[in-house]
């Protein structure tokens, strides 16, 4: 089969992964990593198919029991979003369905039930979620195709290869920018008679209880998830925010950062969409900065996950720096913490207990804080190895944007050196690059980033 016609803006986003017997049943779309209706490539591309073929449209997704180390804070974030999804996709006559299982394997056997003419999914090299495709593709019995509705230049396309640096993705993506980084259309509602013999909406009765995701407290009180939210805060960013960000954050004492990654995350909110509305404004250094975090440095991401088949585990470190790591293997560290002292966050460092207690009960630490606290877990580790999972472990459990090529590309830059250079040499480290509270004193005041998280902690804001 070959893709039925599509605009062009959604079929250049557009790949078949898979083809196989189309059946007269309805288009699919398998929602899992863009979890919006708005600004949603994937959920378009299904749609003109369902149209172009005169059948139904549906969109699954389905809950995972479990989701690399994702805690109840994460399952009540995404349930949120979804509710919320479903109310703007019925008022479109697209229903939502919630399935519980393996994800693969759950989608295509339910795909394949309904005799599915056509499944579409969104893009995601994320390492356990490119495991969950390869199962759709061997239990689909229908067409499969994947849209990238996360990136602005799809991840195939913006390079063939793993890339070296930011320098040389940046190379490649931005001449291409112009053509990609555009407004994205709204999605059409589709006839009335397309919810017919649709199951109405709901979420499995015991969940989240019937999940086995790690207990992390009460709610998070000051983040609001769904689509909703998000463009608000997106909003405000582009009023209030944007216009220091390239002065303020470096400090994480102040509000200086645009706080999407939550959203982001979860694909409450395109990224596409916040770069066009950055890039509609005139161009400052905040906004080329900001930018930068957003276009090039969070698809590099996708990049190292889509083309480096170990991402996520300490073989995917570049070689230069297992190298110079394993070297300093046995130098003497200057004190060892165990996974528990850390994740209570009590080590002798107060600036590191300050921006981990900011990721226990917040969910969300500051961008600076993250590289810091990252390289201090590889002074304090018995192994890079261990430092590697610790890091990985703590930030999947506990941010609310974990579990994402981006945490695996930070924690890769910090630990390993992916995409940095070589620096000079000193104990522990070799030659990736170092990280001290002396340095982190110079450069912004500590004292009030402390105290800071001594207010939000207590007061849960
Ligand atoms: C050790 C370590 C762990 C990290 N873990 C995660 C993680 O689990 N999830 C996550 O989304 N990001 C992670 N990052 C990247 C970055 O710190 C966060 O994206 C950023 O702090 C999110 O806050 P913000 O949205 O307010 O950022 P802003 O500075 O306002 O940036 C806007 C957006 O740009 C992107 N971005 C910003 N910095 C980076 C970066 N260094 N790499 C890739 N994309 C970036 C994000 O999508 C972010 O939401 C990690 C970085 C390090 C060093």
């Amino acid at each position: 089969m070959t893709l039925p016609h599509l605009p062009r803006d959604i079929s250049r986003r557009t790949r078949l992964l898979k083809d196989g017997h189309s059946g007269n049943g309805p288009v699919i779309y398998w929602m899992s990593r863009d979890q919006r209706a708005a600004d949603n490539w994937a959920l378009l591309a299904a749609a003109h198919a369902a149209s172009a073929l005169s059948r139904p449209l549906r969109v699954f997704f389905c809950l995972a029991p479990a989701f690399s180390g994702a805690s109840s804070r994460h399952y009540g974030f995404l349930a949120e979003g979804l509710r919320q999804v479903a109310g703007s996709l019925a008022a479109k006559n697209i229903p939502l369905e919630i399935l519980t299982g393996k994800p693969g394997i759950t989608a295509g056997k339910r795909a394949h039930s309904m005799n599915a003419a056509l499944i579409v999914t969104d893009f995601d090299p994320y390492p356990e979620k490119r495991s969950w495709k390869t199962e759709l593709l061997k239990t689909a019995s229908c067409p499969v195709a994947e849209t990238d509705a996360h990136n602005i230049v799809p991840s195939w396309i913006a390079s063939p290869k793993k890339e070296y640096s930011a320098a040389t993705f940046r190379r490649k993506v931005s001449p291409l920018l112009p053509e990609w980084l555009t407004d994205i259309p709204e999605i059409e509602p589709m006839p009335p008679m397309n919810m017919e013999g649709a199951a109405p909406f709901a979420f499995p009765g015991t969940f989240p209880a019937s999940l086995s995701a790690p207990d992390t407290g009460d709610p998070l009180e000051w983040i609001t998830p769904g689509e909703h939210a998000a463009s608000e805060r997106l909003r405000i960013f582009l009023r209030e925010g944007l216009e220091r960000y390239g002065q303020e954050r470096n400090d994480p004492g102040l509000d200086g950062l645009s706080g999407l990654s939550p959203w982001l995350h979860f694909g409450h909110l395109s990224a596409q969409r916040a770069a066009f509305a950055v890039s509609a404004t005139p161009e400052t250094e905040s906004s080329k900065a900001f930018l930068e975090e957003l276009i090039i440095r969070r698809e590099l991401a996708d990049n190292f996950c889509h083309f480096e088949e170990a991402a996520g585990t300490y073989g995917g470190l570049p070689e230069w720096s297992r190298k110079t790591l394993d070297a300093h293997r046995k130098d003497s560290r200057p004190v060892l913490y165990d996974i528990h002292t850390l994740e209570k966050a009590r080590t002798s460092d107060p600036l590191w207990n300050a921006a981990q207690r900011e990721m226990t009960s917040r969910g969300k630490m500051h961008g600076w804080a993250r590289m810091y606290w990252a390289k201090k877990i590889l002074e304090w580790s018995p192994s890079p190895e261990e430092a590697f999972i610790t890091a990985l472990f703590l930030n999947d459990r506990y941010e609310l944007d974990g579990r994402d090529p981006n945490g695996i590309a930070g924690i890769s830059w910090a630990i390993g050196g992916l995409h940095d250079r070589p620096w000079p040499e000193r104990p522990v480290f070799g030659t990736v690059r170092y990280m001290n509270y002396g340095g982190a004193a110079r450069k912004f005041n500590v004292k009030h980033y402390i105290q800071k998280i001594d207010s939000l902690v207590s007061t849960n804001l």
